[in-house]
């Protein structure tokens, strides 16, 4: 992957500016989480980002990201089997809805990038346990973060708890470095081998981000060239942090 060429150590002054975009992109995503319910348009969702984003003199980091079309909007929203990449729309979320969203923010010149999943109202009990592991899984990838750790070790035990609830873990779609880009080396997969890959280095951002699906590790994009469903229409979860290596703990960036 040519990502793996464009590895960048950030040194304190850089991580706390990552920490302060990584602040306001959590209260972007914290106003998103608290106007999820039945009725309101993922277009209303990605509006109240895009406002919180703009209040804090920074900008929306997804909006205009070259694709195979510039992405129109601050959020990504998924709904259901959708697992990335949705875009905000006239479209209502329902009671009982699993909802993903996931936005970045630009402050300073450096990029916050973060996801996270939620149900509509009541849910299904397999939404809420798939939602409770993927959010785990996460943590546990980012408690592996440590200095002298590899990628792989990372990689590995993300994909090894979520595998041990029968869920899958996509292939093509993946962690990755970030800072000044949004996607730097290195490139940090939710699937892999313990001792292999990258040794970490304090100062190396990573934006980790656990997708997980309930019936196949398999995806497929829509016709709109952007969001990425489960090819079985299975129900999907996605979290994800700004984490910097450290000398000591991991500094998860994307918080408040
Ligand atoms: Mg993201
Ligand atoms: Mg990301």
């Amino acid at each position: 992957m040519a990502w793996e060429r464009n590895v960048v150590i950030k040194s304190q002054p850089e991580i706390e500016i990552m920490q302060a975009a990584g602040r306001i992109n959590a209260l972007a995503l914290k106003a998103v989480r608290e106007a999820i319910r039945p009725g309101v348009s993922t277009a209303v969702l990605d509006k109240i980002a895009e406002t919180v984003i703009r209040d804090h003199e920074a900008i929306p980091a997804f909006l205009g990201y070259p694709g195979p079309t510039p992405y129109p909007g601050t959020i990504n929203a998924c709904l259901n089997e959708e697992m990335v990449h949705g875009l905000p729309s006239a479209r209502t979320v329902k009671e009982g809805d699993l909802v993903s969203i996931d936005c970045g923010t630009i402050y300073q010149g450096f990029v916050a990038d973060s996801a996270f999943s939620v149900g509509v109202g009541e849910v299904s009990k397999e939404v809420k346990q798939l939602l409770e592991v993927t959010e785990k899984s996460l943590e546990i990838g980012i408690s592996k973060m440590l200095a002298g750790n590899r990628v792989g070790d990372v990689s590995a035990a993300i994909q090894e708890y979520v595998e041990s609830f029968g869920y899958h873990v996509p292939r093509e779609y993946t962690g990755h470095g970030v800072g000044r880009t949004m996607h730097e080396g290195p490139q940090v997969p939710n699937y892999g081998l313990p001792g292999r890959g990258m040794v970490l280095r304090p100062g190396l951002t990573i934006a980790l981000e656990p997708m997980v699906l309930v019936g196949t590790p398999r995806t497929k994009v829509l016709s709109d060239q952007w969001t990425v469903v489960s090819i079985d229409g299975s129900h999907t979860a996605h979290y994800e942090h700004s984490v910097a290596v450290t000398e000591g703990k991991p500094l998860i960036l994307t918080q408040v």
